[in-house]
């Protein structure tokens, strides 16, 4: 039976302003803007407050990855000596860098913009900086950073303190990049907004707990967009409103994203960025709704508080999911499978990322054991096609469903 995903109204609005991002982006160089590279849950909110065009090559990795164009780009990378093993944003991007190709070209926009700077966080890996230290080679450009604290349980004191000051330290490489000096109040709004956009992608995310859920995890990998590239700008905030006016009608009227919606599903790791249609027509298929994911709340930073910049940023950046180490990461799992009442869980282990992959280390086992639900294990990779079997996902999965229809 062909089922199809029920579109949001608010769409349109947002290829807008996604767009509209993409383009501001390209002609920063022509508007007299400096472009600042930055990591997902790097200082995105110093670099905007400073006057910097902000733009996140991971969001360009999720692209290639999207198109299918990835698959065919990470082997130049590869035999410029970057292993397949690696995190495949990075090798895809860096293939899309030496074949000139990118998803930006469909946009008709030439492609990415040049870095005049730098900025990572290692809060998630060590390969983003390898990614950017890639291209501050390539055009002779500082590449500076965050090291952070990995695998963490609780954020202590001297943990916060250490993160704060490395931010503040990258200020002085940055003035004299951009030209402009930092301007702390400016820091304070955009935190500010910030801060707002998080509340609104929260509240977004929160009405997939109403049952059934209006929206599923494979909607939100396209919803997140803004909350990804657009913290700290109105233009996101914006969205977000009219989002959730959506959504709430949906709950108001009953309307589901999965017809007959009978399994509810977490989604644990990264995307399949080239499969989401596929995934999502099958968990369609199969009345089961991918209802919550660690992937789409990791762009909630509920610790930014504009009256504290500095120490709030290093606490927001440094105590997301990723970074934790497993006793937080499993309670955060229970609390999410209670709160979405959640029938099981689905953990994606993809092979170029170990990072977003946490069924390594007996977590599925624990989890199980604690809590008394299914899971199952899809073996695949965010961008490298060539390290899924779509046969092999399709019957584990169909398989899975049964079992939760037996439970
Ligand atoms: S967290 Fe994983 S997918 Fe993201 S940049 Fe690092 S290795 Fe790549």
């Amino acid at each position: 039976m062909a089922v199809e995903r029920r579109d949001f109204e608010s769409n349109q609005a947002m290829r807008q302003v996604m767009g509209d991002y993409f383009v501001e982006l390209t002609k920063g160089a022509e508007n007299g803007k400096k472009t600042a590279w930055c990591t997902s849950v790097g200082p995105a909110e110093l670099l905007l407050s400073m006057g910097y065009n902000v733009y996140f090559p991971e969001n360009h990795g999720a692209m290639l990855g999207a198109s299918r164009m990835a698959t065919d780009l990470i082997p130049l990378a590869n035999a410029q000596g970057y292993s397949p093993d690696i995190c495949s944003y990075l090798t895809a991007d860096i293939g899309s860098y030496l074949a000139k190709q990118s998803p930006f070209q469909k946009m008709k926009l030439p492609g990415p913009p040049k870095a005049d700077v730098l900025v990572f966080n290692t809060n998630q890996c060590r390969d983003v900086k390898d990614w950017f230290q890639f291209y501050a080679r390539e055009w002779d450009v500082p590449c500076i950073g965050i090291h952070s604290p990995r695998a963490c349980g609780d954020l202590d004191l001297a943990m916060v303190d250490s993160v704060a000051k490395q931010i503040e330290q990258l200020i002085p490489t940055l003035e004299q990049v951009v030209g402009q000096k930092f301007d702390i109040d400016r820091l304070r709004e955009v935190i500010k907004s910030s801060r707002r956009c998080t509340e609104l992608w929260k509240q977004v995310l929160e009405t997939a707990a109403n049952v059934p859920s209006p929206i599923s995890f494979f909607d939100e990998t396209i919803q997140m967009g803004p909350a990804v590239v657009l913290r700290g700008q109105q233009s996101a905030i914006d969205y977000y409103e009219l989002l959730l006016k959506e959504l709430r009608q949906r709950v108001a009227d009953g309307v589901a994203a999965v017809e007959g919606e009978s399994f509810r599903i977490y989604w644990e790791g990264m995307p399949i960025w080239g499969k989401l249609k596929d995934l999502s027509t099958q968990f369609m298929q199969l009345k089961a709704c991918v209802v919550a994911s660690t992937y789409c709340n990791s762009w909630i930073f509920e610790a930014l508080d504009p009256s504290d910049p500095f120490e709030s940023m290093a606490r927001a950046y440094s105590s997301i999911f990723i970074c934790r180490s497993d006793d937080p990461k499993e309670a955060y799992i229970e609390e999410m499978v209670q709160k979405y009442k959640v029938n099981g869980i689905l953990y994606h282990d993809a092979k170029t990322c170990p990072n977003n992959s946490n069924c390594r280390y007996q977590m599925p086992q624990r989890l199980q054991t604690r809590l008394g639900l299914p899971y199952m294990i899809v073996n695949g990779d965010l961008n490298d096609l060539r390290l899924y079997s779509d046969e092999q996902t399709r019957t584990n999965i169909e398989a899975f469903v049964e079992q939760l229809a037996e439970a």
